[in-house]
């Protein structure tokens, strides 16, 4: 039997009333392609945090798609992740996205933990296995990282501590994914690892996130995209195309599933899965 590929949509918490209206326009056009979960992003340190809170269990009441927070560790004691694992619990949460967290910048005490594996540890020793834990994959390698074998047996010690599935940083090199799910396949790492993908609609915004999170944006492609300055439509377009192709590739050889970085809008994500060849749900 072939297994219907999982689709996920993130989010963002938003900050103002506005922001709030608007998402809860995006989650109810995307809620409409059966996805299999929504996650929402957590900020390192301060209020966002508590949005992360308040948007999972709105849309945990107000829509049939279930929500997974985002959880990052950096900063953190175990007594604050502990109390934020209680009230994911109470309210019905089954799936968190456990991660270390971008270090804030003049940062010197990190915390009481230093590494996702460590709060993927942690996620386990005080609750068993009642969270499904994604994590993050990155297959152009994680920017710190001293090298890519590192990197690697990094993850795996991430899989080891008890994670379930990962999520990739965004890539527009199907190859560098390809590579990636050999190399781990090697090291006998077998969890789904879902390609995560970034709609491409604003080159500025794109190349700003690609430099912090060290996503490559290949060179033909920038090209192509600054040429086109201000010209929203052919970006919008270009975009498109370009990334159903990459997503209809990473499908067909084998990808279990797609994790769209939203921004809190819909029409891209929903454009690219419009093009895709998908078995429904
Ligand atoms: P880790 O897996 O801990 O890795 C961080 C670095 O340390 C890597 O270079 C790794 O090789 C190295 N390393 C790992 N373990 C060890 C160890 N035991 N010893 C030595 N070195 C080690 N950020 C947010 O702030 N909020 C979010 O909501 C958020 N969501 C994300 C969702 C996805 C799908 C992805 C891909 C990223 C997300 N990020 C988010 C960004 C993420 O927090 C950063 O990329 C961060 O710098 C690393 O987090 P991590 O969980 O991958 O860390």
């Amino acid at each position: 039997m072939t297994r219907s590929p999982s689709i996920s949509f993130e989010f963002f918490p938003p900050k103002t009333d506005k922001g709030r209206e608007n998402l809860k326009a995006t989650r109810e056009q995307l809620a409409a392609l059966n996805p299999e979960y929504f996650s929402v992003t957590f900020g390192a340190g301060g209020s966002t945090r508590e949005h992360t809170l308040e948007i999972v269990r709105e849309i945990q009441a107000e829509s049939r798609v279930d929500a997974a927070p985002h959880l990052s560790c950096i900063g953190s004691t175990r007594e604050n992740i502990q109390q934020l694992l209680n009230e994911y619990q109470s309210a019905g949460i089954h799936r968190l996205v456990s991660l270390r967290g971008d270090i804030p910048e003049g940062m010197q005490d990190t915390g009481e933990f230093h590494y996702a594996n460590e709060l993927i540890s942690f996620i386990r020793e005080t609750t068993g296995d009642q969270f499904h834990i994604e994590v993050a994959a990155y297959p152009e390698m994680h920017p710190e990282a001293d090298n890519a074998t590192a990197d690697l047996n990094n993850f795996k010690r991430k899989v080891e501590s008890g994670a379930n599935g990962a999520i990739t940083q965004y890539f527009y090199n199907a190859d560098a994914y390809f590579y990636f799910i050999d190399a781990c396949q090697k090291l006998g790492i077998n969890i789904p690892i879902v390609p995560g993908i970034m709609p491409i609609t604003n080159y500025k915004q794109l190349a700003s996130f690609s430099s912090a999170c060290g996503a490559e944006i290949p060179r033909w492609m920038s090209n192509k995209l600054q040429e086109y300055g201000d010209d929203l439509e052919s970006i919008r377009t270009f975009g498109i195309d370009f990334t159903a192709g990459m997503c209809q590739r990473l499908l067909d050889q084998g990808a279990p599933g797609l994790h769209f970085y939203t921004l809190n809008k819909s029409e891209a994500s929903l454009a690219i899965y419009q093009q895709l060849n998908l078995t429904p749900v």
